[in-house]
């Protein structure tokens, strides 16, 4: 072979090896862009969704794995197929077609070339990102490393949480990014053939709705860093909005000199989330029954006309003062005192990053320090600090997050053997 024949060879293979590494490098940084979903809303029809995204009405329905095109209810989530989507991507093996790469997942061909607006014929080139459903997350790829299962929620409903499992083969140090948040790993009762630790994934209410990334890695003994990039559902939650006056003489209530201090100390302990898991029960209520919802969890908040930017972190039970307020579940008591919005506060650490706070009671009878058992009696309900009225202001945070603390009432999410992810 000539040499500018074989010059002209090496120059064209590197373009070539330049150009599949933007576009994997491309194709890899597909979290950054915004989600390509789309919320149903009153009125609407696949039809006219399908025009409003210039997407065709089957392709569509098959990328959505809906049959009857007539069954569609507001609220519902839609994908958007499109190759900007941002779901979960696998790459395809050398010599793999798309009805190949189906067959490996056990998934359905049609909607796969569906989401990919591709032929279900067609060659792919080894490496080629191939966009998947969510939830399949790629069997074949839920393994990596000393890995051996990813387990995590198909969809997440705002304002809730989820739970991530890894099994390993061998103790791993797991290092993983909820939408960026970093989690803790703790211990969890394991199989027999592998090691388990599991972390939760709270969900802010005002997130999405859409697709966001867990991200998931580890460092081998070689320095080799194994990492995979899942991607989880983040579905509409049944928020009310709420608009909120404030009058003039309480601003100067709102001012960071009165507000600030609580709030460091509040999310400085909230940050610790190494403590084991102290409880593995649902929840118990922390008052009685006959005291109802005042308001909720997750109301979005509008201050004097501005942009809904923060919503109801707790939820209130209305109850007069005196009335008994009690532990959902065991724990230590990490902070008991008066503070200035919040009133006479409690908060305890439950373990695995989950925190319970208690706001605005009349009488506090608990220490800093202090273990607690479910039912113990926590102090009684109030309306100090920035408060109208006589009631209970109830709180679940996790690293900070806080998320709709009814949740844990209705499931035992403490209990990693049972219930879904
Ligand atoms: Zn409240």
């Amino acid at each position: 072979m000539a040499l500018w024949q074989r010059l002209s060879k090496s120059i064209l293979l590197s373009f070539l090896a330049a150009f599949l590494l933007l576009y994997l490098l491309n194709t890899g940084s597909a979290q950054a862009q915004t989600p390509d979903t789309y919320t149903v809303q009153p009125g609407d029809t696949l039809g006219i969704i399908a025009t409003r995204f210039g997407v065709a009405l089957d392709v569509l329905a098959t990328a959505n794995g809906i049959a009857d095109v007539n069954l569609i209810e507001a609220g519902q989530v839609l994908i958007i197929p499109g190759a900007d989507a941002n779901l979960p991507v696998i790459q395809a093996r050398p010599g793999e077609s798309l009805a190949a790469v189906a067959d490996r997942l056990d998934a359905d061909v049609a909607q796969i070339a569906a989401l990919n607006q591709l032929d279900a014929n067609v060659r792919l080139f080894p490496g080629q990102p191939i966009h998947i459903p969510p939830g399949l997350a790629g069997a074949g790829e839920l393994r990596f490393g000393a890995v051996q299962a990813v387990r995590l929620p198909e969809q997440i409903i705002q304002g809730r949480t989820g739970r991530l499992t890894v099994e390993s083969s061998r103790p791993i140090s797991v290092s993983a990014t909820w939408n960026g948040l970093p989690l803790t790993f703790h211990p969890i009762p394991s199989g027999p053939d592998s090691l388990w630790q599991g972390a939760f994934l709270p969900t802010p209410a005002l997130l999405g709705p859409g697709f966001f990334p867990v991200e998931i890695g580890y460092a081998a003994s070689a320095g080799t860093v194994f990492s995979r990039t899942f991607s989880v559902l983040v579905s509409n939650g049944p928020y009310d909005s709420q608009l909120i006056e404030l009058p003039n003489d309480k601003g100067g209530l709102l001012d960071p000199a009165f507000t600030q201090p609580e709030i460091e100390k509040l999310y400085a302990l909230w940050a610790i989330a190494d403590a084991p898991l102290r409880w593995s029960a649902p929840f118990s209520r922390p008052i009685g029954i006959e005291y109802p919802t005042t308001s909720p969890y997750g109301t979005r908040r509008s201050y004097n006309g501005g942009p809904y930017a923060s919503y109801h972190a707790g939820q209130d039970f209305g109850a007069p003062a005196g009335i008994t307020v009690t532990a959902p579940g065991d724990g230590i008591v990490v902070l008991a005192e008066p503070l200035n919005v919040r009133g006479n506060a409690v908060v305890i650490d439950h373990g695995a990053g989950v925190f319970t706070g208690y706001w605005h009671l009349s009488e506090n009878f608990m220490t800093a320090g202090q273990a607690v058992r479910v039912g113990d009696p926590l102090g009684l309900v109030g309306t100090t600090g920035l408060s109208t009225g006589n009631h209970l202001h109830w709180e679940l945070r996790i690293y900070g997050i806080s998320v709709d603390p009814l949740q844990f009432l209705e499931e035992n999410i403490g209990d990693w053997q049972t219930g879904t992810h």
